[in-house]
């Protein structure tokens, strides 16, 4: 079962449809951001930026 969310009403939910306003409920992005990927992109920038 994967939790849901409304974007109108920002209630969790586990239908697809909400039940209040009937508009579909998106699944909201795990908070698994990659701390490795975000410095990896950063350093990329950086060195980007030593090129200019
Ligand atoms: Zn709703």
């Amino acid at each position: 079962m994967k939790l849901r969310k409304c974007p109108e009403c920002k209630r969790y939910t586990l239908k697809e449809v909400c039940r209040s306003c009937e508009s579909a409920t998106i699944t909201p992005a795990p908070p698994k951001f990659s701390p490795v990927d975000k410095f990896g992109r950063w350093r990329r920038k950086l060195i980007k930026k030593e090129y200019n």
